[in-house]
């Protein structure tokens, strides 16, 4: 096989005989560099980050519950009260499965309370006049993604919520698929939470499948995970085990040879997933749900029993770490999260994760995270915090070959 550097070289050489020999050597890095950008990953646009460059910091509260999400449903007074919360740092991933087990909840109290068997087709065949009324309080990804799968089901959906983008934890969420990431403490993990994270994570990855093409709300990106050794890299949240292999839907993480990656790292993996642009998401999701009818309306609720004024019989609780104060769960927990947002580059197309930070590319900005303070409701943003991950990504990004 034709070594692709001697290629180079002769072509140049052929080129020089032909008149244009004055720059062969910086031709030659120029071939190469197009050879690269063809044909292997070795270029990659840089990125341009520093302190100068970030625009805005947020702290968003992770809800992470212990025992894992509180998907269930309970009677409060005359309500049937369907619980949704408690998805820790994977609230955006399992978002559309975790509103079809809370929908199903929502099918089943109504089919008990009216003696009918609750399906989309019987919805659908309701006679004008009987709508099926039913409150989503919470106006996060949890209470948009509820709101849209009970009306898909012919429910008519009011959410009551106390804030709405960009107030809300999930306006200040990375945006990546991390279904795992989390989610819940690895000693509870028991085979009914498997099966319940089983069906969120299929319908939750379908749901996501059906976003691409459509503008940027979704895309496919690669991952470069840049390490000093092995054992600094993760391996998800989850206990690997054969049984649970469904969890493999993306492609293998592939470690890469020197020549593949613009890294000055010993090890570098590459990964392929998602990232969601998430003020788009936010945004269709809410237009959806009004033009499919829905009202929305701001209202906080201080206590649990103050949900039994409300017309709607059926209420869904969406409210992620709100639920703390309004529900009492010694289970829940936040976890605290900083970003910083720099300018954003619309020609980086990947992501890098370092031991300590990592960075997403999404359409409002290069995307700097890496904090995870258990137990904290501090929502001011450390500029330390800031520092210390930007500096972090530089390092790598500074010594980028290009
Ligand atoms: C830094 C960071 C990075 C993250 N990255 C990712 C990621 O890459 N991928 C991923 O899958 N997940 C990620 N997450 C997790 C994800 O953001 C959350 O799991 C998700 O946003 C939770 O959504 P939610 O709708 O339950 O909560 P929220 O977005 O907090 O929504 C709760 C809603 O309930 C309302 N509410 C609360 N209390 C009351 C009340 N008493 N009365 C009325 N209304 C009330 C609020 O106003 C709000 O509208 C990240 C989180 C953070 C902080």
């Amino acid at each position: 096989m034709v070594n692709r550097r001697s290629f180079l070289q002769k072509s140049v050489v052929a080129g020089a005989t032909l008149g244009i020999a004055s720059c062969a050597p910086s031709a030659l890095r120029l071939a190469e560099k197009q050879l690269n950008i063809q044909y292997s990953s070795r270029y990659l646009p840089k990125l341009r980050i520093s302190l100068d460059r970030v625009v805005k910091e947020t702290v968003g509260l992770r809800p992470y519950r212990t025992i894992g999400p509180r998907i269930e449903k309970e009677t409060l007074g005359s309500k049937t009260l369907v619980h949704n919360y408690g998805h820790g740092g994977s609230g955006w991933s399992l978002s559309w499965g975790s509103a079809e087990l809370a929908t199903k909840l929502v099918d089943s109290s109504w089919a008990s309370e009216n003696s009918i068997v609750s399906t989309a087709t019987d919805a659908m065949a309701l006679p004008p006049g009987s709508a099926r009324k039913v409150a989503v309080i919470g106006c996060g990804v949890i209470g948009l993604t509820t709101a849209r799968a009970l009306q898909r089901r012919g429910y008519e959906v009011t959410i009551y919520t106390k804030e709405m983008a960009p107030d809300i934890t999930s306006s200040k969420a990375t945006g990546t698929w991390s279904p795992a990431h989390r989610l819940i403490d690895s000693s509870n993990v028991n085979d009914t939470f498997f099966e319940q994270f089983k069906q969120m994570h299929q319908t939750s990855f379908l749901s996501y499948q059906n976003l691409l093409g459509l503008g940027n709300l979704v895309v496919w990106t690669d991952s470069y995970d840049v390490r000093q050794d092995e054992a600094s890299l993760a391996h998800g949240d989850l206990p690997a085990n054969e049984k649970y292999n469904f969890m493999e839907v993306l492609p293998k993480p592939k470690r890469l040879a020197d020549k593949e990656h613009p890294f000055r790292a010993p090890v570098v993996y590459r990964r392929t997933s998602m990232v969601f642009n998430i003020p788009s998401l936010l945004k269709m999701y809410t237009d959806d749900f009004l033009r499919f009818g829905g009202t929305v309306k701001i209202q906080e609720f201080k206590r649990l029993e103050n949900l039994d004024a409300l017309p709607e019989t059926c209420i869904v609780n969406c409210t992620g770490i709100g639920a703390k104060r309004l529900t009492d769960d010694p289970h829940l927990t936040p976890i605290a999260g900083q970003l910083a947002f720099v300018i954003p580059q619309q020609e980086v197309n990947y992501r890098i994760a370092t031991q300590s930070a990592y960075t997403i590319n999404r359409k409002d900005g290069i995307i700097v995270g890496g904090t995870h303070k258990m137990g904290s409701w501090e929502t001011t943003p450390s500029h330390e915090d800031t520092e210390r991950m930007v500096v972090a990504i530089k390092k790598v990004a500074d010594t980028m070959y290009t």
